[in-house]
């Protein structure tokens, strides 16, 4: 491609750092003014001036979906072949690569959840845990392995950083050490271990280091706020004595300081290279003129390190509708309601791949999950990540191209959905999740198939196919025509015509546990990356109770102060409350939320729940309905049996401390509900219920 032509559409700043094309740069710009875009193009650009070959070249972006959009956008400016990979995606190649020559033997099995290799280490120290206890410690080692903290120094380090340890803190370290001299007597390889062992790999072989110097001569780094210690060792290493890395990030997004990221690598790039070219960009080109001003309202009173750095965002677009700032009684009414917006969107010709819903944490999911299945709208709750190696996909894509022969002259999108049909891609999505996920990837393929046929009338099996190859090269998801539901974390990059950001209230965002200062200016900055999604519809809503009937003891976020209008109605309220005392089970601080308290943990400490379990509790929940004619969520909510199946709880002592169990439920589905817990069919007598037909009580809190 010319190397003009792909520098068109873009503004003088951007054009100054695409045209940049040696040396550092920086890029630190507010949300939407498009630095992931500059940065493309100037890649682009490098790649059509002879710079650098495209092989030459490694771009880290932040999430598996993102690496997916921008291969996606290097494509489409003619540099298909650019990788593009999260750090870890990139080390893992490398290492595998090198391994044999650089450390020889058998390669390290990789593990993606440390909690059994924590459990056994404790183990080995004596120490007995239960599950919350095992959570707690696989986040402590996993913060230390990620700001590079030793055992030894684990201690001075938590003190430090004013981070207080789940447990004592001799017990932290002295599993963290069982751990890691475990991992390495098992030839095991944790995600901090393996940026690590690369960067090492490169700093003590010369020969590897120059071959892999010599493959990568041009690195470009997005999202560069979030990077954590480990990672920027990676990326020196990298870079050995060279300066031909690019950076990009915004302070003001910095969400994951929580797990060691710092943006203090962003802030002082010019510091680091006094001679690199700086560009800030503050036209916003997402969003209308009525989100910038909310956005820029969120950073308003924004403190600390990253507030300093804020600029206003100037809006580019036309004007849009005015955000809807709405206060519903209970969450379900929320859900409802926000569904029921949502269709009026799509009715209106808004496609819902253009809508999402955004939450602070991945329990407030459900609700929105089912109040858009009453609906009847279509909406996906999975990342891209992955999506080639998903089964179901190697199946349909090895099936597609084996049709690519004999494919007659029927419409694209019939014989796509021909095809597909018999894999599982029925009309209507089916009930169950591992069903509706597998048909949601079909779903996508089909909708791959209308977006080719709609962008090139009369496209072939051939168009579709040489598609799919390329994007299979690339690992570029297609994207399925549903809402997205994901929380604020997975959101940033990302954008949507329509937002929604729900759960707006005091202990969910910002968080109950977020006590300090700075964890409070980290909430406000995740309020800010939420509003900065949108492009034109912003909706934020809260409820004022959990539950129908419910007290309406929760106040609205301390974020909408000042950004929504004032509503006489929230005068003079009651906010007193005295809540009985449930610790998280996972950090252990004091759960004062309902949400919270259901669950016993905080509602972002990480939740695993066990899927099989859920399943099997919702089974015999749905037939014990059946049988009592009574609706499901009479017997335990949805909310009720996630805590439960993540809980695992041994006793009915512990059963009770869940939050929705009370001393009714206790009796009279206890036994049923810990056999199933313990892998076993309730007995008969003990499936629970109620054999004198007595009333069920609805569940209220
Ligand atoms: P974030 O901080 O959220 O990651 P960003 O700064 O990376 O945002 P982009 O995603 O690159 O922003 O751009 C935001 C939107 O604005 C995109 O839809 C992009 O195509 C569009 N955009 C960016 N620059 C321009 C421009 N010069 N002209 C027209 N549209 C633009
Ligand atoms: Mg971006």
């Amino acid at each position: 491609m010319d190397p003009d032509r792909v520098l068109e559409g873009l503004d003088p700043e951007q054009l100054e750092a695409a045209r940049a094309l040696r040396g550092p740069v920086c890029i630190l710009a507010g949300a939407g003014t498009g630095k992931t875009r500059a940065i493309t193009h100037r890649i682009a650009h490098a790649v059509a001036g002879g710079i650098a070959t495209e092989q030459q070249i490694l771009a880290v972006t932040f999430t598996t979906r993102a690496a997916g959009e921008m291969r996606g956008r290097l494509r489409s400016l003619g540099a298909p072949r650019v990788q593009a990979r999260t750090f870890h995606s990139a080390a893992v190649r490398q290492l595998s690569y090198f391994w044999p020559q650089a450390i020889g033997g058998p390669m390290p099995s990789l593990i993606e959840s440390k909690i059994q290799e924590v459990a056994r280490a404790a183990n080995s120290c004596g120490l007995q845990l239960d599950r919350t206890g095992l959570r707690d410690l696989a986040g402590e080692i996993e913060w230390s392995k990620a700001t590079q903290v030793r055992p030894a120094d684990y201690e001075k380090s938590i003190a430090k950083a004013g981070r207080a340890a789940p447990m004592p803190v001799h017990d932290v370290a002295r599993v963290y050490e069982a751990y890691e001299e475990q991992c390495r007597d098992r030839n095991l390889l944790d995600f901090e271990s393996m940026l690590e062992l690369t960067a090492a790999m490169i700093a003590e072989h010369p020969q590897i280091a120059d071959r892999i110097r010599d493959q990568y001569r041009y690195f470009v780094v997005d999202e560069f706020q979030d990077v954590n210690p480990l990672q920027k060792l990676l990326l020196d290493a990298w870079l050995g004595d060279r300066d031909d890395v690019c950076v990009v990030g915004d302070p003001n997004q910095t969400i994951y300081s929580f797990a060691g990221a710092t943006p203090g690598y962003l802030t002082g790039f010019s510091a680091a290279y006094p001679h690199a070219t700086v560009v800030r960009l503050v036209r916003d080109y997402r969003s209308s003129p009525q989100v910038v001003r909310v956005a820029n309202g969120a950073l308003k009173h924004a403190r600390g390190p990253a507030a300093e750095h804020r600029l206003e965002l100037v809006a580019q677009r036309p004007d849009g509708p005015d955000p809807i700032y709405t206060e519903y009684d209970d969450e379900p009414a929320e859900a409802t309601s926000v569904a029921r917006k949502i269709g009026a969107l799509i009715d209106a010709g808004t496609p819902a791949r253009e809508i999402a819903v955004l939450f602070r944490t991945n329990a407030q999911s459900a609700a929105y999950e089912q109040a858009l299945s009453d609906a009847g709208a279509a909406y996906t709750v999975r990342g891209a990540t992955r999506f080639f190696e998903r089964p179901e996909i190697k199946q349909a894509v090895h099936t597609l191209r084996g049709a690519r022969q004999g494919a007659g002259s029927d419409p694209l999108v019939q014989t796509v959905r021909d095809i597909l049909a018999p894999l599982g891609l029925t009309p209507e999505p089916p009930e169950g999740r591992q069903a509706r996920e597998r048909w949601e990837s079909l779903a996508a393929l089909a909708q791959l198939a209308e977006d080719i046929a709609a962008a090139r009338p009369g496209a072939t099996m051939d168009h579709f196919t040489d598609e799919l190859d390329a994007r299979v090269a690339t690992e570029h998801a297609p994207e399925y025509e549903g809402v997205t539901l994901a929380s604020l974390h997975s959101a940033k990059g990302l954008e949507w015509d329509a937002v929604f950001l729900v759960g707006l209230t005091e202990g969910l965002l910002p968080i109950v546990f977020a006590e300090s200062a700075d964890q409070v200016e980290e909430e406000r900055r995740l309020f800010y990356v939420g509003v900065t999604r949108a492009r034109a519809h912003l909706s934020l809503s809260w409820a004022l109770a959990r539950s129908p009937g419910g007290r309406k003891s929760r106040k609205p976020s301390r974020f909408l102060d000042g950004l929504r209008p004032a509503s006489p109605s929230l005068a003079g309220r009651d906010n007193r409350r005295q809540a009985r005392l449930v610790q998280c089970r996972i950090c252990g601080n004091t759960l004062t939320e309902a949400a919270e308290r259901k669950l016993a943990r905080c509602l972002d400490c990480p939740a695993d729940y066990d899927e099989a379990l859920l399943e099997r509790l919702k089974a015999w929940r749905r037939d014990l309905a059946d049988e009592q004619k009574v609706p499901a969520y009479v017997i335990f909510t949805d909310a009720t049996l996630q805590a439960i199946a993540e809980y695992v709880p041994a006793d009915k002592g512990r059963l009770s401390r869940i939050s929705g169990v009370g001393a009714v439920k206790l009796e009279r589905y206890g036994e049923a509900v810990l056999a199933l817990c313990a892998g076993e069919e309730p007995a008969a007598d003990h499936r629970g219920g109620e054999p004198h037909g007595g009333r069920t009580e609805p569940q209220t809190d």
